[in-house]
């Protein structure tokens, strides 16, 4: 029989929990020819989420936990699930109903008719303001612009992974993560499903415009190195301008006779090419940031509890 692994990042998530487990084991069991896990990554929650996933476990023996010692944020929180989960597939879902359990077994379908990697895109982003509509829109077209692999506009991390495509992202083990990229970077078979994102259940959204924007510098400079492409385009337009702009000025002088002038234009063009100067810089600082924290070669996690089926003191 096949086993496939539910994965769920959980962080404060106490209000939702018991009405995910209903829905979730009411899907479940409606698909006997499979063999489920539920894996709760607790990333660090501060509430009783930890308590609520052991209850579970008492009930249901489906139910296992990975317990992580403290919060690392939904990306690490997911690679520590692809690291303990056992099945053949997984289906990484988010603990707040926003993804709909009802969706599984479709996915299911077509993972059995090849796919290796069933996502779901979201038709409608329900209970998201228009301008977390328009700042997410914006960015896809950014990152897609930037890079010539096919970035997923609108999906989430909730889909259907096979077996060799866990394997494959278990490889990628750098600390600043940005998972939707990798998604789409390791390939294999992909099929699209659409739906409905409903606003979530309860509890309340971890994400705030700080958090995003990190995400979103996160995902372009460990995807592409296109702003120091930029940076450099930008610095030759700039040196040919400038000195297409000298040649004028030798010849106004050498013709008209100048006097000296130009103090506004100066300021302008000196505080215009400081700024361009302090952004790349930036964004230079930016990948030294990432190479510093890839060269210290931290483990991405440590648990404080494991209980479930793979067999312990596995390598990391
Ligand atoms: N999450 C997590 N660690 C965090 C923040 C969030 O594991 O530091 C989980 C959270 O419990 C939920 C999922 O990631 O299952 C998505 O979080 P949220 O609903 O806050 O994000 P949104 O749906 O608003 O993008
Ligand atoms: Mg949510």
């Amino acid at each position: 029989m096949k086993k496939i692994t539910i994965l769920i990042p959980a962080y404060n998530e106490e209000q939702v929990l018991n009405q995910l487990y209903d829905v979730l084991s009411g899907v479940l069991n409606s698909l006997p020819d499979y063999q489920f896990e539920m894996l709760f990554v607790n990333d660090g929650s501060t509430d009783s989420t930890m308590a609520v996933v052991k209850a579970l476990r008492e009930r249901d023996e489906r139910v296992c936990y990975v317990d992580l010692s403290r919060n690392f944020g939904k990306e690490i929180a997911m690679i520590a699930g692809l690291d303990y989960c056992t099945g053949d597939a997984v289906v990484i879902i988010d603990a707040d109903l926003q993804d709909p359990p009802e969706l599984i077994p479709q996915m299911i379908a077509y993972w059995e008719q090849g796919y290796d990697d069933v996502y779901a895109k979201r038709r409608s982003r329900k209970g998201e303001s228009w301008m977390k509509k328009f700042t997410a829109r914006c960015f896809y077209k950014l990152l897609q612009s930037t890079t010539r692999i096919h970035i997923q506009e609108n999906t989430g991390d909730f889909r259907l992974l096979d077996r060799r495509c866990v394997e494959a992202l278990k490889k990628f083990r750098e600390t600043q993560r940005y998972t939707k990229g990798m998604f789409s970077w390791i390939g294999y078979k992909k099929k699209e499903l659409l739906f409905d994102r409903q606003p979530r259940a309860a509890g309340k959204t971890k994400w705030n415009y700080m958090k995003l924007t990190n995400l979103a510098i996160e995902g372009i400079t460990s995807f592409t190195t296109a702003p120091l492409r930029i940076s450099s385009i930008i610095g030759v337009l700039i040196s040919i301008g400038a000195f297409l702009y000298m040649l004028f000025i030798v010849f106004k002088t050498l013709i008209f006779g100048d006097p000296v002038q130009g103090y506004p234009s100066m300021m302008a063009v000196m505080l215009l090419l400081g700024g361009i100067q302090l952004i790349s810089l930036g964004v230079i600082g930016e990948y030294v940031g990432r190479i510093f924290n890839e060269t210290k070669n931290r483990p991405l996690y440590f648990v404080n509890e494991y209980n479930g089926e793979k067999e312990q003191n596995r390598d990391k």
